[in-house]
């Protein structure tokens, strides 16, 4: 049995219930294959691998709080310490009620080499809750947030854990557990990004995400002698990622001819005018069927479908396995040359394997969505140094390191003997510094 595949096994058998951290585990150890069996003799001396998939801590506890109708609640909540090997512990809180340990599990052990790949000294974590915000009014999610931070606070801090948002935690929820943290610390410290401008949040941190995965696809493109301009993209979702990555393709003369919510998918032959949709879900949160109101020409259908209009580049940017085998045989037989994940894991195995297989250029989540993690750290770097940087100026460093993890992603591939795959790429290239900083610090 090769060591990967012991390593899986082993994690497979500790860790029973754990479907998605199986799952994660095996994908990343399958494509990094290559690079383990190169060193596999210095690697099993020290027991790498089998630490590398070992979360170094787990936190879970109860969050009991009080809801409008006077019960007592109770929920569960997580945080998922990963890895610290290159830095501080670094993810998002998330609060759905599908969360559970697995689930966080699987997060973190991805987080660890996202962050890697940023270039910044920040290591993996994840954390959340089984508490669902939706319906909630803001007197619940106050109370419930304080009581998740009067628990958290003891294993966080800027020099500890910084956590950051996820689904379900926006500016709202951050600001409500950042008032709890300084309340019960007195500590008035970088603890928590995505604050609020007012009270220590970056520039750019809300577009990051959508404009850094702009940036990387534009520079995988100028790599294999395409460009951006003229191109007609399709970006799925409506949230805050496809709406920064829209606004950005616009400004490189990109058009942008669909995008879709949860209920269905609009097309706008003539390039989707980005005003009407930052109006429809940032200004009144409502659906996107609203859009052909506004522009008549434009067309709305119910349901599944987007993948199925004709585009030169497909930008999945709403959430989890959207985009399957069949989505993908659609999108390479209707001319498509160029996949960027936005979301994170929005392309099935099958479909990126196809992608891969079928010479679609290809660019994995860990890598095009790091900009929200990296400008992240950037606000951590602010909080430290008790200043704010202009817009100008962070958008510049978001530039900056995605145009360098395109280049690792790259680097590592090629040096691994599979050019052009950048899934395996950014996996190697995010796990090298991990394990040359375990290898460094002893069997710890
Ligand atoms: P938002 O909640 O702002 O937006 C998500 C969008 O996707 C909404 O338009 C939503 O529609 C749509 N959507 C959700 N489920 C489906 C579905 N089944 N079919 C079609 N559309 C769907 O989230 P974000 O934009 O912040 O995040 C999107 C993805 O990007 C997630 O995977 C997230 O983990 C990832 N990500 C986000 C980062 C960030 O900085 N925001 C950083 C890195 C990754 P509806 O309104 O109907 O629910």
């Amino acid at each position: 049995m090769s060591y990967v595949d012991e390593v899986y096994a082993r994690v497979v058998a500790q860790n029973p219930n754990e479907p998605e951290y199986h799952q994660a585990v095996k994908e990343v150890l399958d494509s990094l294959k290559l690079v383990i069996d190169a060193n596999e003799e210095k690697y099993r001396a020290v027991s790498l691998l089998e630490r590398f998939v070992e979360p170094e801590r787990i936190i879970s506890f109860r969050v009991p709080w009080v809801d409008d109708k006077g019960n007592v609640q109770i929920n569960k909540g997580y945080r998922v310490q990963f890895n610290s090997a290159i830095g501080v512990y670094k993810g998002g809180l998330r609060f759905h009620p599908t969360v559970n340990q697995s689930i966080l599990k699987f997060l973190g052990f991805e987080q660890v080499l996202k962050n890697s790949l940023t270039g910044l000294p920040i290591g993996g974590g994840k954390g959340g809750s089984n508490f669902d915000p939706k319906g909630k009014s803001d007197r619940e999610v106050m109370a419930f947030c304080q009581s998740f931070m009067t628990e958290l606070y003891r294993h966080i801090g800027p020099n500890v854990d910084c956590p950051a948002g996820d689904i379900g935690v926006g500016g709202r929820e951050i600001g409500y557990m950042f008032g709890q943290y300084k309340r019960i610390t007195k500590h008035y410290e970088g603890v928590l990004t995505g604050k609020g401008l007012t009270f220590g949040g970056s520039l750019v941190r809300t577009e990051a995400t959508g404009y850094g995965l702009i940036y990387i696809l534009n520079e995988m493109l100028t790599h294999n002698n395409h460009s951006l301009e003229g191109k007609t993209v399709i970006v799925s979702g409506s949230g805050n990622v496809a709406i920064y990555a829209v606004e950005k393709l616009q400004q490189y003369g990109a058009k942008v001819v669909a995008m879709c919510d949860s209920n269905g998918y609009i097309y706008d032959k003539d390039g989707i005018k980005l005003d009407v949709v930052k109006n429809i879900k940032e200004v009144r949160r409502a659906r996107i069927s609203e859009y052909v109101k506004e522009v008549p020409t434009a067309v709305y259908t119910e349901g599944k479908g987007i993948w199925s209009i004709p585009c030169d580049i497909a930008l999945p940017c709403a959430t989890q396995n959207e985009l399957d085998l069949e989505d993908a045989k659609m999108l390479k037989a209707n001319g498509c040359i160029a996949v960027a994940e936005g979301a994170n894991m929005p392309t099935t195995r099958e479909a990126t394997d196809y992608f891969l297989e079928n010479g679609v250029l290809f660019m994995p989540g860990k890598a095009a969505n790091a900009g929200g993690v990296a400008t992240s750290a950037l606000e951590q770097s602010q909080n430290s140094m008790r200043m704010s940087w202009t817009f100008e100026e962070v958008d510049a460093k978001l530039k900056d390191i995605m145009v360098n993890i395109f280049a690792k992603a790259a680097d590592a591939a090629e040096r691994y003997g599979v050019p052009g795959n950048y899934v395996a790429g950014a996996n190697i290239a995010g796990f090298e510094k991990v394990a040359n900083a375990m290898m460094a610090q002893g069997i710890v």
